[in-house]
C-alpha cells in the first residue's frame, strides 16, 4: 500500500427521526468549528427535512457527506410520503441508507426493496449504504452468518460487480443497535466482519469501499470495534447525537486512521466513482 493509498476510517451518525432544522443548524456549525482530524471520512444522514439545509451550512470543500436514510426505488410518480433518489440527490445527499432494521421492521423494507433501492441509487451516482444484521433469535441459534450472507447477496443482486465494489456495507446486529441495544463484543462482531468481507470481494471481484460496524458505538468500544481489520468505519446512531459526541468519537478514531503515516482520499460533497485500486 502506497502512503497515497491509504484508506480512510469511515465515521458517521444517522439522526433518524431528530433535529428541527435549528438543532440541525446547531450541529453542523458545532461540528464546523472544529478541524476534522485527517484520514476521518465523514458523512452525516439528517432526515429530509434538514437535508437542503444541511447541504447549504457545509461549505463544498468540507469533507463531510451528507446522505439520505432512505429513498425510493421509483424515478419519480404516486408515492406518497415518499422521496426519489433524484430528489434526494438534488436536496445533497450523496449516499443513500437502506435496509437499516428499523425500516425493515416498521416499514416493510425487504431484501428485495432494499436491492432494488441500491441499484436505483447507484442509477443516479449515489452510493448506496446497505445495513444487514441479524436478530437476536437468529444470533443465538448459531445462525448470525447465514443470515447475513443472504440478506447481503439479494441486496447486491441487481448490482454489477464494479458497481458493487463502489458500495458502503453496515453491520448493525438488530440486538446491539438503540436504546435497548447490548453493545457487541469484539468477538461476536469479527467473524460476521470476515464473512461480509468474503462475500462482497467475491461479489464484486476486489474490495468494496468500505464495511462499517453501527450498534451501540460509544467512545467505549469505537477503537475496540475498529480494531478488527475487516472494519473500515463506524456508523453511529445515539453517541453521536450531539455534535460533541460525534466530534470526541472522530478524535478517537484519528489514530487509527493512517493520520501521519499518509495520505487517504477523503472527500468532500460528491464520492466519485472510482476503481478499486484507487480505494485502497
Ligand atoms: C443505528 O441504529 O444505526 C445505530 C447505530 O444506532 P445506535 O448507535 O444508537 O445503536
Amino acid at each position: 500500500m502506497t502512503p497515497s493509498s491509504i484508506r480512510p476510517v469511515w465515521v458517521g451518525t444517522s439522526w433518524k427521526m431528530n433535529k428541527t432544522l435549528a438543532e440541525a443548524a446547531t450541529f453542523v456549525d458545532e461540528l464546523l468549528a472544529v478541524p476534522i482530524p485527517s484520514g476521518i471520512q465523514v458523512f452525516v444522514l439528517p432526515p429530509y427535512t434538514a437535508l437542503a439545509s444541511v447541504r447549504s451550512r457545509v461549505p463544498e470543500d468540507s469533507p463531510i457527506l451528507l446522505g439520505a436514510q432512505n429513498a425510493h426505488w421509483a424515478p419519480e410518480g404516486s408515492w406518497t410520503g415518499e422521496i426519489s433518489m433524484r430528489m434526494a440527490k438534488d436536496a445533497g445527499a450523496t449516499l443513500i441508507e437502506t435496509g437499516h432494521s428499523e425500516r425493515r421492521e416498521h416499514f416493510g423494507e425487504t431484501d428485495r426493496t432494499v436491492a432494488r433501492k441500491a441499484a436505483a441509487a447507484v442509477a443516479y451516482g449515489l452510493i448506496p449504504l446497505i445495513c444487514v444484521g441479524e436478530p437476536l433469535a437468529v444470533r443465538d441459534e448459531g445462525g448470525a452468518e447465514d443470515f447475513v450472507r443472504v440478506q447481503l447477496q439479494i441486496a447486491l443482486s441487481e448490482l454489477a460487480p464494479a458497481e458493487i465494489s463502489q458500495v458502503l456495507i453496515a453491520y448493525e446486529p438488530i440486538w446491539a443497535i438503540g436504546e435497548h441495544g447490548i453493545p457487541a463484543t469484539i468477538d461476536q462482531v469479527a467473524p460476521v466482519m470476515a464473512l461480509i468481507s468474503d462475500v462482497v470481494t467475491v461479489a464484486a471481484g476486489g474490495p468494496v469501499r468500505a464495511v462499517l460496524y453501527g450498534g451501540s458505538v460509544s467512545t467505549q468500544n469505537a477503537r475496540e470495534v475498529l480494531s478488527d481489520p475487516n472494519t473500515h468505519g463506524l456508523l453511529v446512531g445515539r453517541a453521536a447525537w450531539q455534535a460533541s459526541g460525534f466530534i470526541e468519537l472522530l478524535k478517537l478514531c484519528a489514530p487509527l486512521s493512517g493520520a501521519g503515516a499518509g495520505q487517504s482520499t477523503i472527500y468532500s460533497r460528491t464520492l466519485p466513482w472510482t476503481t478499486t485500486a484507487a480505494l485502497l
